[in-house]
């Protein structure tokens, strides 16, 4: 065996001596990378602020907004309403608030004291256009910046 030969071969033995020293730091890496990303993204996630927007200022939208602006994530909502303010305020049809609702509601500050409607059994009547005007009235009461606009269909 030549003194190259040699020299080849003892370096070939310490590269294999080695290779699982060059795996395990690669691993290593590796799951530092991944995470390093996921509490980056989650990081993210979690600070990031929201525009939260909303197709109809009906019932379900309105009370959606609402909860909406409880989050502390949420720093605007937007709301579209293909019909004017006038029409969805004067909507005339009943609905009834369900007594899970009632107290639901309550726990966002609807003051039931200060809507006009009749209870009955622990069910809440009221025109629909009375719960959307009063909604209507409180959000800008919180701090969220909310827009609603009226006469704007989303196709
Ligand atoms: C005649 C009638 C009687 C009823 N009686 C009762 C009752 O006695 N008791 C009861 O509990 N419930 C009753 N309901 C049901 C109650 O009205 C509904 O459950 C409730 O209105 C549903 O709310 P919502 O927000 O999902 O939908 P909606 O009230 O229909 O609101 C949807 C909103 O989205 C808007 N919209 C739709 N498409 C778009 C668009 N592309 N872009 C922008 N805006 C859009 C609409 O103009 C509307 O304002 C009645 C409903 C009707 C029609």
């Amino acid at each position: 065996m030549t003194c190259d030969e040699k020299e080849i071969l003892q370096r070939l033995q310490k590269d294999y001596n080695s290779a699982p020293v060059h795996i395990l730091v690669t691993v290593l890496a590796v799951a530092v990378f991944i995470g390093t990303r996921h509490v980056f993204c989650k990081l993210r996630d979690e600070m990031a602020f929201l525009t939260v927007v909303i197709v109809g200022a009906g019932p379900i939208g309105l009370t959606a907004a609402l909860i909406a602006t409880q989050s502390k994530r949420v720093q605007k909502i937007i709301m579209f309403e293909e019909e004017n303010r006038h029409n969805v305020e004067n909507r005339s049809y009943q609905i009834c608030i369900l007594p899970a609702l009632v107290s639901f509601l309550r726990s966002y500050n609807v003051d039931f004291d200060n809507l006009e409607g009749i209870w009955n059994e622990g069910c809440f009547y009221t025109r629909v256009g009375i719960y959307l005007e009063y909604i209507i009235h409180i959000l800008p009461i919180h701090q969220t910046n909310t827009e609603i606009r009226f006469g704007t269909k989303v196709k």
